[in-house]
């Protein structure tokens, strides 16, 4: 049996995108210096922070779950809350 729910890998997903993105775009710029990039690598950032704080919750028991990306972990589908222990697969509930 499993449940829909909202799918939070997804927002991840698109959070952790902006992030990879942001960081190197910062990093370059340091060299290059500008003003347009520096504003879309901050943007991006920004993205990423207000998603991972307002929609990296999980939807049984509505915590923010952790933000420290573990590779090993976490880059398979299946998302383990750590408080309530329920598995997330892409917006549903695996009992
Ligand atoms: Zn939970």
């Amino acid at each position: 049996m499993s449940r829909k729910v909202k799918d939070i890998m997804k927002y991840r997903e698109i959070s952790l995108i902006c992030l990879f993105i942001a960081i190197p775009l910062n990093v370059i710029n340091i060299f290059l210096g500008f003003r347009w990039l520096t504003i879309l690598g901050i943007s991006l950032l920004a993205i990423f922070f207000i998603m991972a704080f307002t929609l990296w919750r999980c939807p049984v028991c509505k915590r923010r779950l952790p933000l420290r990306f573990d590779v090993d972990t976490d880059l398979n589908d299946i998302y383990r809350c750590p408080y309530c222990d329920t598995k997330f697969l892409s917006g549903e509930i695996i009992d």
